[in-house]
């Protein structure tokens, strides 16, 4: 065989190992309905097709679940939570941004308020909608309840900064137990997500640090999460695991940090259901 074949040959094989990694990867993202788009900053002008590419290295992924589907249009009234804007809730309830902005009289560029009230038009379902940033500093994850029997991001988020935290709400997620005009299930992205900022959620093991942070809306003291709520749990530790590669044992409730003097998130909590849930994935 000469020099020149052999060159061939082992470009042919190199070719053909590209052609089979792209091909993976495009397979897995699309499996997996995690598609590369900029976040809030910059929505995208028209809504994405239903196939896509693999994330680039690097760039920020969003996944998507429905939360409820209707075969029904219905006509709800969103009240806007922090740093939620109209790419986010185009995406949440599946429709154009125009259609918002038109049932509104507002347009695109126009900016949002915490607490404003949007008609949104003919929607027939909706949406977690979970950005997924490339971070090297998500190595646990830790979760709380809210010790309420109601709630919101709107309103922990007034508490938050009421109490002292700068950045407010101190989680990173929130998930809603359907109570103040929420979904029961519900999975609220908080302004210190989309900002990649360090928590207020657990000082202890230097958490806030390094740890997402992940709080039911409930009392588990006393309660138990609903059905949804665990559903939705059990969905977002199965991605932000795969997506961040954190190992199960680092998953862990606020009391079981060491040093972290509470019951959080409370004595009923059922991590033998969230655990099975996840095993079943
Ligand atoms: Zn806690």
């Amino acid at each position: 065989m000469t020099t020149l074949s052999v060159q061939t040959l082992a470009g042919r094989r190199c070719r053909v190992l590209l052609w089979t990694v792209g091909i993976l990867l495009l397979f897995q993202a699309c499996t997996k309905r995690v598609c590369p788009v900029t976040e809030d900053a910059a929505p995208p002008a028209a809504p994405r097709p239903s196939s896509c590419p693999a994330p680039r290295p690097g760039s920020v992924a969003v996944a998507e679940k429905p939360l409820t589907r209707s075969s029904d249009c219905r006509t709800v009234t969103h009240e806007v939570a922090p740093l939620e804007t109209l790419w986010r809730l185009s995406r949440m309830y599946d429709i154009p941004v125009e259609s918002i902005c038109s049932a509104n009289g507002i347009k695109p560029s126009d900016p949002l308020h915490v607490g404003q009230k949007l008609v949104i038009p003919n929607t027939r379902s909706f949406r977690h909608v979970i950005a997924l940033y490339p971070n090297r500093r998500w190595t646990h994850i830790v979760v709380h309840h809210t010790a309420t029997d109601i709630g919101k991001a709107l309103l922990i988020d007034r508490t938050h900064h009421d109490r002292g935290f700068w950045h407010g709400l101190g989680y990173h997620f929130l998930i809603d137990n359907g109570t103040l005009g929420k979904g029961d299930g519900q999975i609220e992205v908080a302004p210190r997500w989309i900002k990649q900022q360090t928590g207020a959620h657990c000082k202890a093991g230097n958490m806030n640090e390094k740890a997402i942070g992940i709080a039911l809306v409930g009392n588990f003291n006393e309660d138990l999460p609903t059905p949804r709520q665990l559903d939705s749990l059990a969905y977002l530790l199965d991605l932000l695991t795969r997506y961040y590669r954190i190992p199960s044992n680092r998953i862990v409730g606020h009391r079981e940090v060491p040093g972290a003097n509470t019951d959080c998130p409370g004595s009923r909590f059922p991590w033998h259901s969230v655990r099975q849930v996840l095993t079943a994935r």
